[in-house]
């Protein structure tokens, strides 16, 4: 296991520990243990959405089907149209989508035709009706046209027995589109990834009920909800466990049959009541990590019977550092989703960040675009674990890496912008 490499740094870096893991360890050790969740279901097209492709999907047709008009105006063959000058050309009838011309076009003539309606047999070339004068049954046509111009070429979109869409894609409204042009009204996709999730703490309230002095309400299982769904899981929110031994126990052995994925925020540093940590030795095999991070730093991982298990931090903020960092690409390729890289930016800091080396650290961030077009990022006020209001405000996370110190305003930052997940 790699550690800390900084750990012999001096002791003004109160947080340090040199047993902890660094981040993308971290990752690699979750990444490394799990695979696609087994199981799929073929469902309607509608339904497909946000859904992950479990197979891969051929045409069985050219799309388009046939090669047609891009524009209104004149379908004719191209060689006829003059070099200089204008020329006449005869008008033999009209092509509309749906409903084709059947004749055959020759040298000098040529035919009315509608936007997707089929070329008519010997045309190759549309000209623009806005670029010809009417006369009686005649069409005149001047020399700014090009041959081919204003044609869709049947297979242009999609040729047949091309692979359109792989194992892994997670669909998107202009995948439905394209399967739809396809004619393919149901699909493959995984099976929906079962997550249930709790909080952890005799000091929390559900909404609805009275806050006592001391107590706070529970946000976690609300910003844990809806990261879930967002990433297209099915979450199965199993409340608030008091911090009781055998209330904990009951709640992880339940939640491991009926889920793929537990998750819970809280208990995992080792305060006095916390039997989270306890429980899990007994029920599970799990790795207890303090990670080289802030916000985050406690961070569970393992299984308890068939389910995966992710046990997050309870401060607000460091339960969506972590769930966004570590949970959720283990959970995409749980899902058979294909790892799409995530887009790291630089920008430049118009604010001074302040940092201890030995740690990487998540602020939080507001990304933009500045009047020459450069990125640049601020941070979003005080960045406490628990002041959830900056991860409201933010649209990206400041990564600034394990060795780095405080960071002067006007230098330049790693940024992962929020994918729409957050
Ligand atoms: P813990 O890790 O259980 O010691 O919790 C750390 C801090 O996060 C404490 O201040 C808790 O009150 C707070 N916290 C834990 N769980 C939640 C939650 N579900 N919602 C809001 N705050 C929480
Ligand atoms: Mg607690």
């Amino acid at each position: 296991m790699k550690t800390n490499p900084l750990q012999h740094d001096p002791s003004c870096m109160d947080d340090l520990d040199p047993s902890s893991l660094l981040t993308d360890e971290a990752t690699r050790q979750i990444q490394s243990r799990i695979a696609p969740t087994f199981g799929f279901e073929q469902i309607n097209l509608r339904s497909a959405l946000g859904r992950v492709l479990h197979e891969d999907v051929r045409s069985s047709r050219d799309v388009p089907g046939h090669t047609n008009s891009a524009m209104d105006g004149y379908a004719v063959r191209g060689v006829d149209l003059p070099k200089e000058g204008t020329r006449s050309f005869e008008l033999l009838g009209t092509a509309w989508a749906g409903r084709p011309f059947s004749g055959e076009v020759s040298s000098g003539q040529c035919v009315r035709i509608m936007t997707g309606a089929p070329m008519p047999a010997g045309t190759d070339t549309v000209v623009i009706q806005e670029h010809v004068q009417l006369e009686d049954d005649k069409v005149q046509m001047d020399c700014s046209n090009q041959l081919g111009q204003n044609v869709r070429r049947a297979g242009e979109d999609i040729a047949k027995f091309q692979t359109v869409l792989e194992t892994g894609r997670k669909l998107t409204p202009a995948d439905l589109g394209l399967l739809a042009s396809l004619g393919i009204g149901e699909i493959k996709v995984f099976r929906k990834l079962r997550v249930a999730f709790f909080s952890t703490g005799d000091e929390l309230c559900s909404i609805g009920e009275q806050l006592e002095p001391g107590c706070v309400y529970d946000s976690n299982r609300y910003t844990l909800y809806g990261m879930l769904k967002r990433l297209g899981a099915e979450p199965i929110d199993m409340g608030v466990i008091r911090d009781r031994k055998q209330d904990t126990f009951e709640a992880f052995e339940a939640a491991a049959k009926c889920a793929d994925v537990i998750i819970t925020s809280g208990g995992v540093s080792v305060g006095e009541a916390d039997y989270v940590k306890e429980c899990l030795e007994e029920l599970g095999q799990i790795n207890f990590w303090k990670v080289a991070m802030k916000p985050g730093r406690p961070l569970a991982f393992g299984q308890i019977k068939d389910a995966w298990f992710f046990g997050l931090p309870g401060n607000p903020v460091s339960v969506m550092v972590t769930f966004y960092i570590f949970v959720q690409p283990a959970l995409r390729k749980l899902m058979g989703e294909s790892n799409a890289a995530p887009l790291h930016l630089q920008a430049r800091s118009e604010s001074k960040l302040r940092k201890k080396a030995g740690r990487t650290e998540f602020q939080r961030g507001i990304l933009s675009l500045d009047a020459s077009n450069q990125f640049t990022v601020s941070k979003t006020g005080a960045q406490g674990s628990g002041i959830l209001t900056s991860m409201s405000q933010a649209n990206c996370f400041i990564i600034l890496p394990l060795e780095a110190e405080s960071v002067e305003s006007g230098s330049m930052v790693e940024v992962l912008p929020f994918a729409a997940v957050v």
